[in-house]
């Protein structure tokens, strides 16, 4: 693929179509390969400058961000329309991640000591290639970047097309960071420049964060190329449980935040709801209500809980889903979309009466704040159905009994359980990853230092030769 000379990336507000944002030079294969080619030079120098000196910039960066936390939160909100409230959550986990990964992550790749001459030290891989989301653009890439950065490895990111503003504020404050050049390229496009950095043969690893088609088509594409490393993090498709014996207020607050924070847009939000069928009449009405009374509107307004959808592909997709759920057996029981213009939509709510779940409807990521209901009758059957998914990213449980919730613990198949929280939220201090269509068992948060590095296993003699050590039958030298 090649980038036509002047080819641009325009960066359009998708709450106001006349709020251009900026535009950007998309990087075709050449510009591709000069970004890695420039990476892998500073890779030496970065690696040898030691964890110090790459503390100290990581530090300084950290400061930036959180400086400039403001501006950045509002950048975002305006670049993918999140809400003004959420984009200000994603803007503290920036300078967030460095604390964590100094402080925690770097625990995880400390080297080994065991006994006589045997050790192991993680060492960084080389030039990883970044494949960043639109969903949190400023957080996602940078919960690769830092880690990847700290354990000195040097990083070529291509961040989604959706956000290349909110990267290049990004990039603008490693600079300002004194990180040295070359140590963190940035080159902007679409699939195809992805496509191109994935497949550079110079890259060492990718690390992509974003939906399970393009990971599956990654994991296709780096068929022949079994030696480098690809960390998938993707999609799910997430359930929560709510038993009798739930707090349903709690419950129900708790679904309406996992379905419409970031206007449905997480990859841990809630689309699916199993609820015990004695109290799904009073929880249905009351998540009805909350659902009903979202706000919603432009995303730097006050007050507003849910901005639009990031695009109007976007918005159509929902549209498309939305038309299927009757077809899938289900009722629509809500669909906030009076007169909005698109890409701004409301909450959506379908119940079905049985837990079988075999149509597109019920088992795709609809990526927007779309919702179903289901009736099950005991723990056991909502086990099943959680688990009757081809992911397995979040599942919360709603009880008031921790006894259940331990009974889930090795039976539900999620890379994350809650308990009596939503399924969006995690701890930076723990791993975050799913199985199946989630992720292919390299979880990020804490442990991402851990796909940044490689194991080297060292056995170490300082002695001279023993001719007793010698195995019989060997001669002596
Ligand atoms: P996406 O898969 O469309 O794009 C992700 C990145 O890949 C973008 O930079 C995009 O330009 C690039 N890309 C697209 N096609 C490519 C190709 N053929 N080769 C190489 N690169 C390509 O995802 P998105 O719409 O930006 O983000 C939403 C998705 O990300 C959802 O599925 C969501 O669940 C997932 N997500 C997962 C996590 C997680 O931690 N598991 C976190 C956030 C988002």
């Amino acid at each position: 693929m090649k980038a036509k000379v002047g080819e641009w990336l325009v960066s359009v507000s998708p709450a106001d179509p006349a709020d251009e944002i900026g535009r950007f030079a998309l990087a075709g294969e050449s510009e591709v390969a000069t970004a890695v080619a420039r990476a892998r030079r500073a890779f030496p120098a970065w690696r040898d400058a030691g964890f110090e000196a790459r503390a100290r910039i990581l530090r300084r960066f950290a400061e930036l961000a959180r400086e400039g936390a403001e501006e950045l939160a509002r950048l975002i909100a305006r670049e993918v329309g999140k809400a003004l409230w959420d984009a200000r959550a994603e803007a503290a986990l920036v300078a967030a991640k460095v604390d964590l990964t100094l402080e925690h992550g770097m625990r995880f790749v400390a080297p080994i000591e065991a006994g006589a001459g045997a050790r192991a030290e993680h060492l960084p891989r080389g030039v990883l290639g970044v494949l960043g989301p639109f969903n949190f653009p400023a957080h996602l890439p940078n919960g690769h970047v830092v880690p990847a950065l700290a354990t000195g490895n040097s990083v070529v990111l291509k961040p989604s097309d959706l956000a290349p503003a909110t990267a290049e504020w990004m990039a603008r404050a490693w600079r300002r960071a004194g990180l040295p050049e070359g140590v963190l390229e940035i080159v902007q496009g679409r699939a195809e420049t992805g496509r191109a950095l994935a497949l550079h043969p110079d890259v060492d690893g990718v690390l992509f964060t974003g939906s399970w088609g393009v990971g599956r088509a990654l994991e296709q594409a780096l068929l022949d190329q079994s030696g480098k490393l690809l960390a998938l993090e993707m999609g799910g498709k997430n359930a929560i449980v709510v038993l009798a014996d739930a707090d349903l207020e709690l419950a129900v607050a708790e679904s309406a935040l996992s379905i419409c924070a970031s206007t449905g847009q997480r990859c841990s939000s809630a689309s699916r709801l199993f609820v015990a069928r004695s109290v799904i009449a009073e929880f249905t009405e009351r998540l009805v209500r909350v659902l009903r009374g979202v706000r919603i509107g432009p995303p730097l307004e006050a007050g507003v809980f849910m901005g639009p959808l990031v695009s109007h592909a976007a918005h159509a997709k929902l549209l498309r889903y939305r038309a299927l759920a009757g077809e899938a057996g289900g009722e629509r029981l809500l669909a906030v979309d009076p007169g909005r213009p698109a890409p701004f939509a409301g909450a959506g709510l379908v119940r079905f009466a049985s837990l079988k779940q075999d149509h597109p409807y019920q088992r795709d990521e609809i990526f927007g704040p779309e919702a179903a209901l289901y009736p099950v009758d005991d723990l056991e059957e909502a086990i099943a159905a959680v688990n009757d998914s081809d992911f397995g990213l979040v599942a919360s449980l709603m009880t008031r009994d921790r006894a259940r919730f331990e009974h889930c613990m090795p039976r539900v198949r999620t890379g994350l359980l809650n308990w009596n929280r939503g399924t969006i939220g995690a701890s930076g201090r723990l791993p975050f990853g799913g199985l199946r269509r989630s992720g292919n068992d390299r979880p990020a948060g804490i442990f991402s230092t851990l796909y940044c590095t490689a194991p080297q296993a060292r056995l170490e003699f300082a002695g001279g030769f023993d001719p007793a050590s010698l195995p019989p039958g060997m001669p002596r030298p």
